[in-house]
């Protein structure tokens, strides 16, 4: 049975007027390796720690900000959001579609909030707490390209027709503004695109990116602002002592125009400085270590990297599920191929590079979780090949196959195949990643043993089921495995109204 909304009724959890107080008892562990009687030993103590979560119910104007607005995954997600504020439909050759948010995991996925009778009651995931409605985002950002978000949607060939017709009205006037243009950092196939670039020296143009934010805010009237990048992937930037090692070299680094800080670092400096949440859905290293110190001292939020859209979502599911059953990838190939722009930019070695990385590293923490499979330092081979075949647009095609040892020596390969519209993948995430970044702004925590209420870490691992290569801070695991992923984010929800973690027990019924 589905319920819309629900209430909270308990001693841990108070709703005032402005915000939803609870007490929470975290159990966790202790572990201790000791000595006994000459032999260590591991000894597990449970814990209970207590908590309070404090959640601000006061819901802002929110904007986003996009850079690479006029991409694939810009343009179809600001239609996306304003087909449904609309409420549009349009007639394809099978039926008369309505707009929606599938693939959303805020708009469009449930939770389980308990039994009735006998029944099992799922509640929308957006009722947990508090969270601003699609349709109420205003929407602005950057892009080299100056092409209105009309033409970009029609250049993308995503959306079927009869919705864009009905779109272009909306969509003409939005242009994006100037963006940060190096063409060191992109596939110079990019370079006849960019007709709409930034001047200046690199603290310049940090600075006319904090000026535009502070004109969008004005002209929209909004409270907050999220950006997120969606431009072109990168190169990996160097990472070096004197460069961008902490938040001093970094800014000595930006006073010299040094040639090696990156167009998406810039934009991130430029919103940490603002204190404007920053997300980096490429899988570019814009964070370095000189971003990721600022952010902490700033105590601005910035998450990443890389949406964690088709191909690594199953990924993260699947060898989590092989693993988990005891069973051993020992090959894991991984092809693509796809026609659009970021495809094309990705036929550049130094850009497939960054996406190489960051989806190579998605199976580590399942494999180091099994000892009874691997070995210390065995990893299953892992290849992964982009190719870029303009025929298929947007239409990215994703084959897998994953070969495991079984039982007594015995082999068991599985090939996925799957072909989908990239950017209707990506947008319902971006959307998911901009509502959840601005929520977690709003909370609140503090552990018994602390003194006073805090944020969240600026950097942002509840956003981690939306990324394939999650940022974490420093000395953090790294989690991929996708159910874990959804399970923290859910129970951290969950915990902030006062309701115990989704522990799937049901020993009403044992
Ligand atoms: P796209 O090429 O269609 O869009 C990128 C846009 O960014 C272009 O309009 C380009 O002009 C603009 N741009 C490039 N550099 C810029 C800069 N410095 N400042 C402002 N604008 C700039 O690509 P897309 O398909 O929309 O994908 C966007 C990004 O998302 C890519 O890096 C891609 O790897 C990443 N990504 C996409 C998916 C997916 O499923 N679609 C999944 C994971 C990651």
């Amino acid at each position: 049975m589905f319920i819309e909304s629900f209430k909270v009724e308990s001693p841990n959890v108070k709703y005032t007027e402005n915000e939803i107080h609870s007490v929470y008892n975290y159990d966790t562990t202790e572990l201790i390796h000791e000595e006994k009687n000459g032999a260590y030993q591991w000894v597990v103590k449970p814990k209970t720690v207590k908590y309070e979560f404090k959640t601000q119910t006061h819901l802002p104007k929110l904007g986003v900000m996009l850079v690479g607005w006029g991409g694939n995954n810009g343009s179809t997600l600001t239609a996306g959001v304003i087909a449904n504020r609309e409420g549009i439909s349009w007639a394809t050759k099978e039926k008369v579609q309505q707009a929606n948010y599938f693939g959303s995991l805020t708009q469009a996925s449930t939770i389980r909030v308990g039994s009735y009778n006998g029944e099992e009651i799922y509640a929308p995931f957006k009722s947990l707490l508090p969270m601003v409605d699609p349709d109420q985002i205003v929407f602005g950002g950057w892009d080299i390209s100056k092409m209105n978000l009309a033409d970009s949607m029609a250049r993308a060939k995503v959306l079927d027709i009869d919705l864009q017709k009905q779109l272009r009205p909306y969509m003409e006037s939005m242009v994006p503004l100037p963006g940060i243009f190096d063409p060191d950092f992109i596939a110079a196939n990019q370079g006849e695109r960019a007709d709409n670039v930034i001047k200046g020296t690199k603290n310049e143009q940090i600075q006319k990116i904090i000026k535009d934010i502070r004109e969008f805010k004005e002209a929209n009237k909004v409270d907050r602002v999220v950006v997120l990048w969606t431009a072109n992937t990168e190169r990996y930037s160097n990472v070096m002592v004197g460069l961008n090692d902490t938040m001093e070299s970094l800014f000595a680094s930006l006073d010299r125009n040094e040639a090696e800080i990156s167009p998406s670092t810039l934009y991130a400096i430029a919103c940490i400085l603002e204190n404007v949440p920053f997300i980096n859905g490429s899988p570019q290293n814009t964070f370095v270590p000189g971003v990721i110190d600022l952010a902490i001292k700033r105590n601005t939020l910035i998450g990443g990297d890389d949406f964690k859209s088709g191909q690594t979502k199953m990924k993260s599911v699947l060898v989590d599920f092989l693993v988990g059953a005891g069973i051993k990838p020992t090959s894991i190939v991984s092809y693509n191929h796809l026609g659009n722009n970021d495809g094309m930019n990705l036929s550049a070695p130094q850009t497939f590079r960054s996406k190489e990385i960051s989806k190579s590293n998605v199976v580590d923490d399942m494999v180091s979780s099994n000892a009874i499979l691997y070995e210390p330092g065995e990893h299953p081979d892992h290849v992964v090949v982009i190719k870029y075949v303009p025929y298929v647009g947007d239409s990215k095609r994703a084959m897998d196959e994953y070969t495991s040892e079984i039982f007594m020596g015995g082999k068991s390969t599985i090939v996925l195949h799957n072909t989908c519209e990239d950017s209707l993948l990506a947008a319902p995430i971006i959307l998911d990643l901009v509502l959840l970044a601005e929520l977690s702004t709003r909370i609140q925590l503090k552990a018994e043993t602390e003194g006073k209420f805090h944020s969240f870490h600026p950097v942002a691992t509840i956003l981690s089921y939306l990324t394939k290569a999650p940022l974490v801070p420093p000395g953090t695991p790294v989690v991929n495995a996708l159910a874990k992923q959804r399970a923290m984010l859910e129970n951290i929800l969950r915990a902030c109204v006062g309701l115990a973690p989704e522990n799937n027990m049901i020993l009403e019924y044992k």
